[in-house]
């Protein structure tokens, strides 16, 4: 048994969960703020222990974690479809108001006296100057305000602002700030605001922390931002061998005026850029939800296709796609455009056509999503078919609570990001899949492999409610690589 962890040792380990749907709150009534009910479905997993190296590969398929949870959202079915985005540092140009916002606040934090000083004892070239009207250094002028970056021979900047990068363990002082941002910008009550929920969500998280090349850091991190002593901001991040990932950002409401969420977003890519990571997640990018569509402005945004799993720009025409459809593959567009040309041709010059190939040389990933797998023979008349556009194929069971409550394998579900069962036969044994039953006797004891699990030869892939079908759907959710990466566990839960 061969566990590819190679980057710490440590297990990575999974507990399938299954397909379920949820209430929405990105497209809740506005008037009631009830969520709308049972409108979005993901496919879920749970984790104890799992590796960054790992994660980055789900994350890189359309997943994400929240606490210990990890989920798959259903694209095609859900209400407000998310999109998992990624912006290249290096690529990104602050747009006017992003720079704006972060000048204003190293004024707020400099102060007049401090800038009046800095500029007599320490004037500027006059290239210098002509350089910076014509370029923005991101990077320079986000350090500017730190405490640890100040001329110590002038007059004392007007606050004492600093940065610093902590492990997610739990704190009075970080609850605290966490407590104000809730009941401020979230409007909770009291009742939904607890340590424990804190703890669970956003401290202590199962990623391992450990470091790659001697210098780049890996694991969950809070980014700590301190105002005269005072915890007045906290970034949660992930941070994994080519991402930054952002899971959560509160401030507390005194810098509410100071446009906190875009002087973390600046300050995130600013990390993605110096620590090497490449590329700033900033989560789920859902343009059905106008509050939602501010992450576009951090440009250029790519879009993971979940078909092809290829990266899409982010640009006018796909923008016009998510409006007029339920749910956009560009791969799937190339596609189509590429059979009307065909079509066209056939009937301009009398050749035959044929289906149009999946886009091999843009398939970066094991599945090629034009193959919507047939319906299952024990599909009855329940089933029901609904087209979200003329030129879209059916979507069986249409919606999350239809898919849900269908009972087929996930593999039938024809559910973007989910590996066909043929697909995922021909590229793995399931049989030498790892699975874990808890350390026996302390250390990484306990992993076997499914073949040697007694009800597992009586089970099929296609039946969800055999371990067999169970485990052929965490597979096909989650992708060959994963799968051979992680253990799936089946140990006692705490
Ligand atoms: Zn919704």
């Amino acid at each position: 048994m061969a566990l590819d962890d190679a980057a710490c040792g440590k297990l990575s380990l999974m507990e399938p969960i299954g397909y379920q749907c949820n209430s929405c709150g990105y497209c809740k009534n506005d008037e009631t703020s009830q969520r709308t009910p049972n409108s979005r479905g993901s496919y879920y997993a749970l984790t104890k222990s799992l590796c960054p190296k790992v994660y980055q590969m789900l994350l890189d398929r359309g997943w994400r974690r929240s606490g210990e949870t990890l989920y798959i959202p259903d694209a095609s079915r859900s209400c407000c479809p998310h999109y998992t985005i990624r912006l290249p540092a290096s690529d990104f140009t602050p747009n006017r108001d992003q720079r704006q916002a972060l000048n204003r606040w190293n004024r707020h934090v400099l102060g007049e006296q401090y800038s009046i000083e800095l500029t007599t004892k320490y004037p500027t070239s006059k290239a210098d100057k002509k350089k910076a009207n014509n370029t923005f250094d991101l990077i320079k002028t986000i350090h500017e305000s730190e405490q640890k970056y100040l001329k110590t021979d002038i007059h004392p900047s007007a606050h004492r602002f600093e940065i610093s990068l902590e492990e997610d363990t739990y704190s009075e002082e970080k609850f605290a700030l966490f407590e104000n941002y809730q009941r401020n910008v979230h409007k909770e009550g009291p009742d939904d605001i607890t340590r424990n929920g804190f703890r669970r969500f956003l401290c202590n998280s199962p990623l391992h922390r450990h470091k790659i090349d001697k210098t780049k850091q890996l694991g969950s991190y809070h980014q700590c931002y301190r105002l005269d002593g005072q915890l007045v901001a906290m970034g949660v991040l992930d941070l994994l061998p080519h991402a930054v990932s952002a899971v959560y950002f509160m401030y507390h409401e005194t810098l509410e005026q100071w446009s906190p969420g875009k002087l973390s977003a600046l300050r995130e890519t600013a990390l993605t850029l110096e620590g090497g990571y490449q590329y700033y997640y900033m989560g789920y990018y859902i343009h059905s939800c106008l509050k939602m569509r501010y992450k576009g402005h951090y440009r250029p945004q790519y879009v993971l296709d979940f078909i092809s799993g290829q990266w899409d720009l982010l640009d006018d025409e796909m923008r016009t796609l998510m409006e007029e459809k339920k749910f956009v593959s560009m791969s799937c567009e190339r596609a189509r455009k590429k059979s009307q040309t065909g079509s066209k041709m056939a009937l301009d010059g009398n050749i035959s056509t044929r289906a149009p190939e999946p886009p091999k040389d843009e398939t970066k990933r094991d599945n090629n999503g034009d193959d919507i797998p047939e319906p299952e023979p024990e599909q009855n008349e329940s089933a029901t078919t609904t087209t979200t556009t003329s030129s879209d194929p059916p979507i069986l069971h249409p919606t999350p609570l239809a898919a849900m409550t269908s009972h087929l394998p996930l593999t039938s579900l024809s559910m973007p990001g989910i590996l066909p069962l043929a697909n995922l036969l021909s590229t793995l044994d399931l049989d030498t899949i790892n699975v874990y039953f808890g350390a026996r006797g302390g250390g990484d004891g306990g992993v076997y492999e499914m073949q040697d699990i007694v009800s597992w030869q009586t089970g099929s892939p296609t039946n969800p409610r055999s371990l067999k079908g169970n485990v052929a759907d965490f597979a096909a959710a989650v992708g060959v690589e994963v799968v051979k990466a992680v253990a799936v566990d089946f140990s006692p839960r705490r």
